[in-house]
Order: C-alpha cells, then structure tokens, then sequence
C-alpha cells in the first residue's frame, strides 16, 4: 500500500535519513522504536509528505508522488493526502471547533462530501472512540486522552487506507494510555493498515505484526515481535531495549 524507496534526508550538514526502504502491506501494522534522534519522526513526516525527502522514492497505492525525490503534481499530492491520516503526540484539534465540528471539518471542506452522510459517519466513529455525548463539546473541555481519541476519529473520517501514528500517548498519563492504545489496537483488529512510532514496548508487540528498529538515520533490524524485541540480532537492536529495561 504504501511504500519508500531508498528515500534520503538532511537537515543542512545532518544525514537524518539514510537510504530508507520500508514498505508496508495492506492490513499490515508496522511499529518503529528506537532511541531519540533516530529519525522516526523524521521519516514520518517524509512518508506523509510534510517534508520533503532529498532522494528516493514514496509510493501510495498506485501513485508514485516523489520519483527520486521530486514532487511532481499538486494534484497527485492532493490525492495521496487523502489517502491517510496522521495522529501526533499533541492531538492538533482545531480549539474553537466543536469536537464533532473538528471531525466532520475535513470530509465536508476537502471531499466535498454530503454534510448529512459525513456527520452520520463523524458521530458512529466518535461512538466506536467511546466519546458519545461529547460531540458539542470544545477540545479543552475533554481529557488529553479523549482528545486523542477525538483525534483519532477525525483522521478516520477521510477513510484513509494507513493510519501513521507519532508517539500518540507519549503526552498522556497512564490511564489515559490505556485508553488510547485499546482503541488502536481496535483498529489492528479490523485489519486497518498503520505505521505507528511508539515507545511503548509491550503495545508494540500486541498490536504489531513487524517492529521496525531505527537507530542514525538506518533501518537496522526488522522482523516480527518474536525476533526484533525477544531474539534481536544486532548488538544496537539488544543495547536499546536492554538500556529500556
Ligand atoms: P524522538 O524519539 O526523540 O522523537 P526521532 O527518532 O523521532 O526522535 P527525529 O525527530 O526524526 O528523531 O530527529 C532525527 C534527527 O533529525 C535529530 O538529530 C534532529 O535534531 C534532526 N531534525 C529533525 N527535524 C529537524 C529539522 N526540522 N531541522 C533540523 N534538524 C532536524
Ligand atoms: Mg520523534
């Protein structure tokens, strides 16, 4: 579904990225760990076109948006936007905006579709987020999970075919993880495709089908939960998660 290609990025001097391949298979769930600075982010933002990469390839589906790392088309770009949704750390809701107003916001201004068919969708998805009757409420209002969650609802309002997730609990407490992490781990049980940088080592091998080992700029180990995390092969790979504990 989607895919990079020997993708390369730098910020300025700094080789961030480092000839990245990755790509991810339709109902497949990805989790990427690894130590601060490694570029998860960094690689991200490349595969969900809010950076630009230097060099390689990113594929969504059947469009090749940046060949070699140049972004053709603004309407290829338009278009593979709109096939997946981004979930941050700090949830990013529109403040002034209703919570259902918030997820409705995009399918009605972007898509351009039926406002009563949206809003019917906009209220089962915040219902299956276990946040019925907060719909006329404004973000502060709600809790920092619940608003994650009402984050989460918003992205799959525009019914993308891969969720990304950056550290999505990494701002909540622990009770409030919990509540988040169940509701992803819902999302894998319907099949849903997802790439999701956490540090929450235990989710990420409930939720994942492979785990992604990143460390300076290189994809240095990967492979199903039994290996990365059990049985890893490289020296970096045990040092991380024994300094984890
Ligand atoms: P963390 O676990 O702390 O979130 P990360 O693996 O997500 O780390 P990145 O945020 O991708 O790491 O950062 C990788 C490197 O790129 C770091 O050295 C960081 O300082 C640098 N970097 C990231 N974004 C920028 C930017 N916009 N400008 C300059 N340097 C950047
Ligand atoms: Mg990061």
């Amino acid at each position: 579904v989607v895919a990079v290609d020997h993708v390369q990025k730098s910020f300025g001097e700094v080789k961030v990225l480092r000839d990245i391949s990755l790509a991810v298979n339709p109902g497949e769930v990805v989790a990427i760990i690894g130590p601060s600075g490694g570029g998860k982010s960094t690689l991200l933002r490349c595969m969900t076109l809010l950076e630009r990469v230097d060099a390689g390839d990113l594929t969504y589906g059947d469009l090749t948006c940046a060949k070699d790392g140049t972004y053709g088309d603004k309407v290829l770009l338009a278009q593979a936007r709109q096939r997946f949704g981004l979930v941050f750390q700090n949830y990013n809701l529109f403040p002034h905006f209703s919570v259902l107003r918030n997820v409705m916001d995009a399918p009605v201004c972007v898509q351009k579709r039926d406002r009563t068919e949206v809003e019917e969708h906009a209220r089962a998805l915040l219902a299956k987020m276990g946040l019925t009757g907060n719909e006329d409420k404004v973000p502060c209002q709600l809790s920092g999970g619940q608003q994650q969650r009402a984050s989460i609802a918003r992205a799959l309002a525009m019914n993308p075919q891969v969720m990304f997730f950056d550290e999505p609990t990494s701002a909540l407490d622990p009770e409030l993880t919990a509540e988040v992490l169940k509701v992803i781990k819902g999302l894998a049980a319907e099949n849903m495709t997802m790439v999701i940088v956490t540090h929450e080592m235990s989710f990420a091998r409930d939720v994942a089908d492979r785990i992604v080992f990143m460390d300076g700029g290189v994809i240095v180990e990967q492979g199903p939960a039994e290996q990365v995390i059990d049985h890893p092969r490289e020296e970096r790979t045990r040092a991380f998660l024994a300094q984890r504990g």
